[in-house]
């Protein structure tokens, strides 16, 4: 099974492609800071994958085996904020039945879905050599759907969907199989009711039961995999998310792993029938080594390596698997 750690991208260094490497690790996913300000932090990415610097260092991971994806919180960067002046309609009526700027967009407006997607294919052409999997994710807070007449009676997991499919269509002209994550945390881990869309694939984030202790999210798996497939899926996890451990906020807290938790989560979801595995592992990098020494990556590995090999061997060659079915190529 395919394992993937996400990092900010300012954590990325060649000393850390080549501990990545030699951990085992597939693929690293770059991910800027969410929060409310993730339209600026992905700004800031989108500048530094324009410099030769910061693509040598990309180069070199790749040439040292590992894949590079980008993994985002990005409707406000995608619908650019400012268009609210003129355009109102484009944007979500909130709970209180007035329009907002704040967070995502009406699902029920063409023309925001249109600029939205086609802001999307812009910004998949300047991820420098991602997979084609793309991480779009929708803005970075809870209940933040859109309530107008058109809208009310979707629940966001329905407008989800009405966005990524558009999404999906056009990155596809582009970028043909490629496909678009549906990040199930918050209210999107309800089953959408609108018809599944092509290219679009679950990711489920159990955020809950990180910063709630609540396991009930883990009782949506079923369904959700029930209307998206496994093909494509992916779990990501917070096994190793400093940042969420360290309460966003530097300098970071001393990390270990808790090796059983990830063992037993991992066989959870392979038994589920995921075919990725991924986890955060923000506030790792060289700040981190300097006060604590080398995290240990170890134990995500041997978990999720534990995992495949206890699945019975038609969940691991058989349609479904990552190897049968996604190239995982560079596309850009
Ligand atoms: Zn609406």
């Amino acid at each position: 099974m395919i394992k993937t750690l996400l990092i900010h991208p300012d954590e990325l260094t060649e000393k850390r492609a080549d501990e990545f490497c030699r951990a085992g690790i597939d693929v690293i996913g770059l991910h800027p800071t969410g929060g409310k300000n993730a339209a600026d932090s992905l700004a800031a990415l989108v500048e530094k994958l324009g410099t030769r610097e910061y693509r040598d260092v990309i180069d070199y991971a790749i040439g040292r085996g590992l894949k590079i994806e980008y993994c985002m919180h990005a409707f406000s960067y995608l619908l650019p904020r400012d268009l609210f002046g003129k355009h109102p309609e484009y944007f979500r009526v909130g709970e209180d039945g007035k329009r907002t700027s704040e967070y995502n967009l009406c699902a029920s407006s063409p023309e925001a879905v249109d600029i939205l997607s086609d802001n999307a294919v812009k910004l998949a052409k300047s991820l420098y050599r991602s997979r084609d999997r793309f991480y779009f994710w929708s803005d970075d807070a809870d209940k933040r759907k859109c309530n107008c007449d058109k809208c009310k009676n979707l629940s966001f997991a329905d407008q989800q969907i009405i966005v990524l499919g558009a999404v999906a269509r056009k990155l596809r002209k582009v970028f043909p199989g490629a496909g678009v994550s549906y990040l199930a945390y918050f209210s999107a881990l309800d089953v959408p009711t609108t018809a599944k869309e092509d290219g679009v694939f679950l990711e489920y984030a159990p955020f809950l039961k990180w910063t709630k202790g609540d396991e009930g999210e883990k009782t949506k798996i079923p369904a959700l995999l029930g209307y998206f497939g496994k093909e494509n899926s992916r779990v990501l996890e917070y096994w190793y998310d400093n940042s969420l451990f360290s309460h966003w906020r530097k300098p970071p807290v001393r990390f270990t792993p808790d090796e059983e938790k990830i063992r037993r989560d991992a066989d959870f979801y392979a038994k589920c029938g995921f075919e990725e595995i991924a986890s955060f592992a923000c506030f790792l990098g060289d700040d981190y080594e300097e006060l604590y020494g080398k995290p240990d990556f170890a134990p995500f590995v041997r978990a999720i390596e534990r995992a495949t090999s206890r699945r019975r061997p038609t969940e691991r060659y058989g349609k479904n698997s990552a190897t049968a079915n996604f190239s995982g190529n560079a596309v850009v």
